[in-house]
């Protein structure tokens, strides 16, 4: 298996780790809430938390997605700023990066 496709493989066993919990976070939020009053005040917040994941996992799928259409147009571990590769050992714990390094620590200038 070469380097891309473990990166690959990766991106989409993530996408289906957040593709589940997405569903599950989703079922969760369609039972219907308890009559009592003090037991509805905690369901809400629950709720609220389940939102949160919810929305942070989206823009998770999000990121994930863009890494696999960068890897079918060929542009995957390419620096989006300088356009050098992006190493190994940054693709490995970052799938997802679209900056090398050097330019992910320079900041937004
Ligand atoms: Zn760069």
């Amino acid at each position: 298996m070469d380097k891309q496709t473990r990166y690959k493989s990766a991106i989409l066993t993530r996408l289906e780790e957040l593709g589940l919990r997405a569903r599950h976070i989703e079922e969760d939020l369609g039972v219907p809430k308890p009559r009592d009053f003090s037991d509805q005040a905690i369901d809400i917040e629950d709720d609220e938390v389940l939102e949160g994941l919810g929305h942070a996992a989206e823009a998770e799928i999000a990121t994930l997605r863009q890494a696999l259409e960068r890897i079918r147009t060929g542009t995957y571990g390419i620096c989006l700023k300088c356009e050098k590769p992006i190493s190994g050992t940054r693709l490995t714990a970052v799938p997802t990066a679209l900056l090398c390094k050097d330019c992910a620590g320079a900041g937004p200038h």
